[in-house]
Order: structure tokens, then C-alpha cells, then sequence
């Protein structure tokens, strides 16, 4: 210890060009929701919001004096970053996006630092390791939950079946949970190397994964929001040990 708070990387969002939008008209923006920010910090690390890797500065350079990645969630992930095309125009999320993403989480990796990816940042891992998406659950799964409903967002809950013998289900120490749920896309083709960790258990789909692989890295993905839960939420899989697990892992890798 003695070395200050952990230092916490996360991907932004993208606001995509807009010639409508009155405040940085035609400008691209990068932007997080604030929960994100304080869910961290509330646990002492201090956030830094990463831009795209730019001019002599990469991915790598940009997480070398952090301590952790955290991939955010956010909008679609594009068929084409898991070689497929749209199913409908819709569907084709935010390839530049993605590319940023996947810079950011092969550096991560790389570099050995640990990685929390939380909703679209589970679904990009996924596919950053060679996984693929549904592109929409609804089309594409018969007889799916309803995994996102917009008019009452973080409030869509559902079960949660943590698989037995997994890191996680020794985190938790129990197997049955509920968790939120505001996703449009979900794990399809699960990557080599990921663990499924927990499953929607009213429709098999994957809800936690996490990398294991010789070089014990760190990378879970979670397609919750923990950051949208509130502490005291006694329905819901409890956040703060996902957090303290991940900060832990921070914690030991630190230099
Ligand atoms: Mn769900």
C-alpha cells in the first residue's frame, strides 16, 4: 500500500457528429454517465475517462499509468466487428466505437491490467476475443425475457443462475440471484478462453464471463449495470464485491 488511490481507466461513449445539436454542433464527443464515476469512486479509485488512442499517443500509453480498465456500457456493438452484417439498419451500433474499445482491451491485456467490461463492455470483450453477438435478443432468441424494457430502464430485473465452481459463485457464495437488465444484444458465440460465469436461467442466455487463460489475466465481463444499482438494493446481486474483487486485482498488479 502507501501508494495512493488505484488509478481506474474507462472507455466513453461516443455522441457521434450531430448537425442539429446546438452545443459542440458537428463535433464528436466523448462523455459517462455519472454513476459510473461514483460507483468507483465510492470504492476510493479515481476515474480517468480515456480518449481514443491519437497522433504519438496508444492505447498502451494511454493505460500504462493506470491501474485498471472499466469498458463501459452504451450502444450496440456493429455486427461488423464479429464479421457479420446488419440484420436491419438499426442494428449496425458503432464500429468506430468498437475499434476504440478493442485497442483499449488489447493493451489492457497486454499490459496485464485488469479489465471490468459492464453490459456493451462484456458484449465488446466478448468479440474483442473472437466471440459474436445476438444482434437482437427478441428476433433472434424464441421465447427470450424481455432483457430491455425502455419506459422502466434499470428497473427490468430478472434472475440470475451463477454457475457452480466458478470464481464468481465463490465471490458470491450463493448460485441464485437478480440482476438489472438493459441490454438489446447479447453473447451468442462465446469466445475462447471466456468462462461463463452466469446465465438468464428463463432463457440460457449468458449473462457474466470471465478470461482465463496461463498468464492468470484479470477480464470480467458483466451484462448488468452495477454502476446503476442502488447499494442499498437488497433484491439485486449485491455490487460492491464484483467492485472490490476487480480493485483487488488492481490492488496486486499495481507496480
Ligand atoms: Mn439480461
Amino acid at each position: 500500500m502507501g501508494k495512493g488511490p488505484l488509478r481506474i481507466g474507462l472507455s466513453a461513449a461516443v455522441m457521434h457528429p450531430d448537425p442539429q445539436r446546438l452545443a459542440f454542433k458537428g463535433r464528436r464527443l466523448f462523455y459517462m454517465e455519472e454513476g459510473m464515476f461514483q460507483w468507483l469512486m465510492a470504492a476510493g479509485a479515481i476515474t480517468y475517462l480515456l480518449p481514443p488512442p491519437s497522433g504519438p499517443v496508444t492505447a498502451a500509453g494511454l493505460l500504462d499509468g493506470l491501474d485498471g480498465l472499466v469498458l463501459s456500457g452504451g450502444v450496440d456493438v456493429s455486427p461488423a466487428s464479429y464479421g457479420e452484417t446488419p440484420l436491419k439498419p438499426e442494428w449496425a451500433g458503432d464500429r468506430a466505437r468498437d475499434v476504440y474499445e478493442t485497442h483499449l482491451v488489447q493493451a489492457a491485456l497486454a499490459l496485464e491490467k485488469p479489465v471490468l467490461g459492464i453490459c456493451r463492455g462484456h458484449q465488446l470483450l466478448n468479440v474483442a476475443l473472437g466471440g459474436t453477438l445476438f444482434q437482437d435478443i427478441r428476433t433472434q432468441v424464441p421465447l427470450s425475457l424481455h432483457h430491455r424494457i425502455f419506459d422502466i430502464y434499470e428497473g427490468n430485473h430478472h434472475e440470475l443462475q451463477i454457475e457452480p465452481g466458478t470464481a464468481l459463485a465463490r465471490l458470491y457464495g450463493t448460485t441464485a440471484s437478480r440482476v438489472n437488465s438493459v441490454h438489446h444484444q447479447a453473447v451468442k458465440e462465446v469466445a475462447a478462453g471466456l468462462v461463463v460465469e452466469a446465465r438468464s436461467p428463463a432463457d440460457g442466455l449468458v449473462e457474466a464471463v470471465r478470461l482465463v487463460a496461463k498468464n492468470d489475466p484479470y477480464a470480467v465481463g458483466v451484462q448488468w449495470h452495477p454502476e446503476f444499482q442502488d447499494p442499498g438494493d437488497k433484491t439485486l446481486l449485491d455490487a460492491a464485491p464484483l467492485l472490490a474483487d476487480f480493485l483487488a486485482a488492481a490492488e496486486r498488479r499495481r507496480r
